[in-house]
C-alpha cells in the first residue's frame, strides 16, 4: 500500500510473475512501448522492430493484456490500438483522426455508474469508457474554438 507515486510498474517483472520468460524480443517490445505515450498498433511495433516476428509481437501484446499492463482500444475504423496502463482505473479518449490515446478519470462518471447500478439487473463489476475525440493537434486552426478551457 506504500508504492512510490512516481514509479512505473515494471512490465517485464509483471510478465515474469505470471511465469513468462524475459526474452530479448519481449524486452525490446516493452522498451518501445514505454516510449509511446500516445498509444500504438501492433503494426507500428513491427515497423520499429524489423527483426522481431509478427507472431512474437502479437503474442507479447496478448501476454501484456492478460497482465493488465496495457489497455486495448477498439477504434471505430482501423486496427486496435494499445496503450500502457498507467493508473489503476481510468477511461480513454481516442482521436478519430490520428489515433492518439489519452487517459482520464472522472468522479462524475463513477458516481453515474453507481447511480444507475440499481436500475440494472445483476451487479456491475466493471466498465470501460472510450470517448472518440478530435484531438487538439488534429483540430484545424481556422475552426473557431468555442470550448476553450482558458488559462
Ligand atoms: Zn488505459
Ligand atoms: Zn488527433
Ligand atoms: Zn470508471
Amino acid at each position: 500500500m506504500n508504492a512510490p507515486v512516481t514509479s512505473r510498474p515494471d512490465i517485464m517483472a509483471a510478465l515474469e510473475d505470471r511465469g513468462h520468460r524475459s526474452t530479448a524480443p519481449r524486452r525490446a517490445i516493452i522498451r518501445i512501448l514505454e516510449g509511446k505515450q500516445e498509444g500504438f498498433t501492433a503494426e507500428e511495433i513491427g515497423k520499429e522492430l524489423p527483426d522481431v516476428g509478427r507472431a512474437t509481437i502479437f503474442r507479447t501484446i496478448k501476454l501484456l493484456l492478460e497482465a493488465d499492463a496495457i489497455c486495448k482500444l477498439n477504434l471505430i475504423n482501423g486496427a486496435p490500438r494499445y496503450s500502457l496502463s498507467r493508473v489503476e482505473h481510468h477511461h480513454h479518449t481516442v482521436c478519430v483522426r490520428c489515433g492518439n490515446v489519452g487517459e482520464f478519470r472522472a468522479a462524475t462518471v463513477e458516481r453515474l455508474m453507481r447511480a444507475i447500478g440499481s436500475d440494472i439487473p445483476g451487479k456491475i463489476v466493471g466498465h470501460r469508457i472510450e470517448l472518440y475525440v478530435t484531438c487538439r493537434q488534429c483540430m484545424t486552426p481556422d475552426q473557431p474554438s468555442r470550448n476553450s478551457e482558458g488559462p
